[in-house]
């Protein structure tokens, strides 16, 4: 288990180099180069194909597949990901992923957690990367999945010889293939590997600092609109800290989340499947728990107490998700049974209800939204009320 007290760890220099060289290359020869040519249209619209190709390739890769395992990918896609991911240099996806599996399970820790926020920006930004894990190598034990799958296994062996094949191939076989070969390798190549660094990296770091809390404030991640912007939706990150299994970090579907589009439109071709999302019952649960504790907040500071009707509408919400749980316990006891016998008697009941679970279902969810947008309009003139007070 590694511990992120690296204060005292050894200097990580590949990292190092890899962090700190780059820009510092950057700087001195992007410049050098425009002084005697200009960079070419194609040069500047490989920077941005680039980037999004390396960028997604951690996003919907790295992260949403292999780190959460929210969908499943047919071969080509896995190999594109593998590709793409390697492009971005972030590590190998088994690294990437034990890391980040322990940062979901220990958030903030300031022991545990591989970049906690809580230690402030340059910390959860960059600075956790320029140190070894004092403990030595992750032990891999929390990526059990990951260490069966041929193909992860085989980019974690080869990882170096990968990421100097796609660093500087990729760039080189468009550079050569527009006529602009130099251009291409500095823009495309270099500065792109920056640029998508430094934005993924605002996940660790901004998207634990500014934004919003509509789902949880159990930890510092933060629902950011325009970090999600930079991030590829990555920056729902607060809807993601509490719901990381859904293939959606961007839950509403007017929210910016192109990762999440890009999953879903594969799956549209069967490229993809099994998408997973969390019912929207829970969604809406949580943020209106989020809403009543906001509330209860508000109140607290003005020095009143919740109105008698706010009150009576948390006990009803309460109430039917304990007569909905009482019902999922039915089905899951009933399906067990279906299991030990196979008579078709039994099969009948399970249709009956699975029907009843249905329409339960919809109902409760019907009535939550509704219960929702009351409760939004009875808080906020109750906060209008108490202002004027
Ligand atoms: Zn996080
Ligand atoms: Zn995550």
């Amino acid at each position: 288990m590694p511990s992120s007290s690296t204060s005292k760890a050894p200097i990580n220099w590949p990292a190092v180099l890899t962090l700190l060289g780059t820009p510092l290359a950057a700087i001195i020869l992007i410049p050098w180069y425009s002084q005697s040519h200009d960079f070419t249209p194609g040069a500047w619209i490989s920077f941005i194909c680039l980037l999004a190709f390396s960028s997604l390739g951690i996003t919907a890769g790295y992260h949403r597949l292999w780190a959460h395992k929210t969908y499943e990918a047919s071969k080509p896609v896995q190999i594109m990901m593998m590709i793409a991911g390697t492009f971005a240099v972030q590590n190998s996806i088994l690294f990437w992923s034990s890391g980040h599996r322990i940062h979901h399970r220990h958030v903030d820790d300031l022991e545990l957690d591989p970049y906690s926020a809580k230690k402030g920006f340059w910390y959860s930004h960059i600075g956790w990367m320029l140190r070894d894990y004092p403990s030595g190598e992750l032990d891999f034990k929390n990526v059990p999945d990951l260490r069966n799958d041929k193909l992860v296994m085989f980019q974690h062996k080869h990882y170096i010889p990968l990421v100097i094949v796609t660093s500087f191939g990729i760039p080189a076989l468009i550079g050569w293939a527009i006529g602009d070969l130099w251009g291409v390798m500095l823009l495309g190549g270099l500065l792109r590997l920056i640029v998508s660094h430094h934005v993924t990296f605002f996940i660790n770091s901004l998207c634990h600092m500014f934004g919003k809390r509509p789902y949880t404030d159990e930890n510092t991640a933060r629902d950011n609109f325009i970090l999600a912007i930079f991030t590829w939706g990555e920056g729902y990150h607060n809807y993601h800290h509490i719901f990381q299994y859904d293939y959606r970090n961007g839950v509403k579907w007017w929210q910016y989340d192109p990762t999440k589009w890009l999953i879903w439109s594969l799956s549209t071709v069967g490229l993809t499947r099994n998408l997973r999302r969390i019912p929207s019952f829970n969604i809406k649960r949580a943020e209106l728990a989020m809403k009543f504790k906001y509330a209860e907040k508000d109140f607290e500071i003005f020095g009143h107490d919740l109105n008698e009707d706010i009150v009576h509408l948390k006990h009803k919400i309460a109430l039917e998700y304990d007569m909905f749980t009482q019902t999922m316990n039915d089905w899951a006891k009933l399906k067990e049974q279906e299991l030990q016998s196979k008579k078709a008697s039994m099969a009948e009941k399970i249709h009956q209800i699975d029907l009843k679970l249905k329409q339960e279902f919809n109902l409760i969810e019907k009535n939550l939204v509704e219960q929702s947008d009351r409760v939004e309009v009875v808080l906020r003139s109750l906060r209008k009320e108490v202002k004027r007070i």
